[in-house]
């Protein structure tokens, strides 16, 4: 008796999780009780406490174990009686399988936080569109605030900073202070999920990326290459989107809310630089001329934390700037993102609208 061909339950579960993701997408309610809140608790305690507390970074052998099942495919004992049509027919096939099994892997044991209830209902905020005064209100705002932040580290130079994100344990530092946010947020906060430097420098800059969380392992990636004052930040986005985000918007809110509320002072001004930029280019966007005669006015040392990172950035240009364009965007909407790459400069109505509930509050 034939068995069954095993490939046809990744195709099955693929297409299956897709399904109930496309129905679950009209109920974030459902999701956020029974998913976010239920199964990946689960996920997120299991992952941690077993496989994630390997030394090496999981990134690492799960890249190894792929390339080591792929050659073994190549070497084993073909069967002669083969055709190459039969041999290529099979090859798809087990392509399809592949690729419907990591779809399958990634809404299970992450992707359908994307469907939970948006962070601003969660929260009880109404981010709305801004209009350009509003907008450079905002930056009026976040200028006052980063100068504020970097009086507390105008002493200190590249080498300090350095220090505080590679020789510290700058990885437990931003969990705990992303936890606290989490907490005052209302939301869990399982497990203990790991961030790691993924090595060469510059790989994920290099496809226009900071960082990412992978689903697969459960841990989350930084570029060492980038700035040393970027990665307190991006290591809190990253880890925001390990305890169940998925939206990048509210990532980079509660990236900003981590630092800000952070007693470091690196951590600080890393968080309020990086919103700053946010907002400081979609301003110059609507007014150039406007923008460059604000930007005359911060301080020089801002100016040249600004520099050195641009000219870090450049030290990693983008591979193929078009195609991860495409690609990025065709990933958001397929995850029910419209807006697709605009989705970035969400963060600016949602720290604006927190702001305007926070100070009828306090009153
Ligand atoms: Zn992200």
């Amino acid at each position: 008796m034939n068995k069954i061909d095993q490939r046809w339950v990744w195709v099955f579960l693929g297409i299956f999780t897709i399904l109930v993701r496309v129905i679950l997408g009209n109920f974030p309610q459902i999701i956020e009780q029974y998913y976010s809140r239920g199964i990946y608790i689960g996920i997120r305690t299991i992952i941690d406490y077993t496989i994630a507390l390997s030394p090496i970074p999981l990134i690492y052998l799960l890249i190894f174990g792929i390339l080591c099942f792929i050659l073994f495919r190549i070497f084993r004992k073909k069967n002669k009686q083969q055709r190459i049509k039969q041999r290529l027919t099979n090859f798809i096939f087990s392509l399809v399988a592949f690729l419907f099994g990591i779809v399958f892997l990634f809404l299970t044991l992450w992707g359908f936080n994307y469907a939970r209830v948006p962070i601003e209902n969660q929260i009880g905020i109404e981010p709305n569109p801004l209009s350009k005064e509003e907008l450079f209100q905002e930056l009026e705002i976040s200028t006052t605030e980063l100068i504020n932040a970097f009086a507390k580290v105008k002493d200190y130079d590249y080498k300090v900073y350095e220090e505080f994100v590679f020789k510290n344990s700058i990885e437990d530092k931003i969990r705990i202070e992303t936890i606290k946010t989490f907490k005052e947020l209302g939301y869990p906060t399982p497990g203990r999920i790991r961030a790691r430097y993924l090595y060469p420098k510059g790989t994920l800059l290099r496809i226009s990326t900071a960082g990412f969380y992978l689903p697969l392992t459960g841990e989350c990636h930084v570029d060492p290459g980038l700035h040393p004052l970027q990665i307190p930040f991006v290591l809190a986005h990253e880890f925001s989107h390990g305890y169940g985000i998925g939206d990048e918007g509210s990532c980079n809110f509660i990236g900003y809310l981590t630092c800000k509320n952070s007693s470091n002072p690196v951590i600080r001004y890393s968080g309020l630089l990086s919103y700053w930029r946010s907002v400081a280019s979609q301003y110059r966007r609507f007014d150039p001329d406007h923008y460059k005669e604000f930007r005359s006015t911060i301080p020089q040392g801002i100016i040249d934390h600004l520099r050195e990172i641009n000219a870090q950035m450049d030290k990693y240009p983008d591979l193929f700037p078009a195609v991860r364009d495409a690609t990025y965007h065709a990933y958001l909407q397929t995850q029910g993102i419209e807006e697709g790459l605009k989705n970035y400069s969400r963060v600016i109505l949602l720290v604006n609208a927190y702001r305007k509930k926070v100070e009828l509050e306090e009153g």
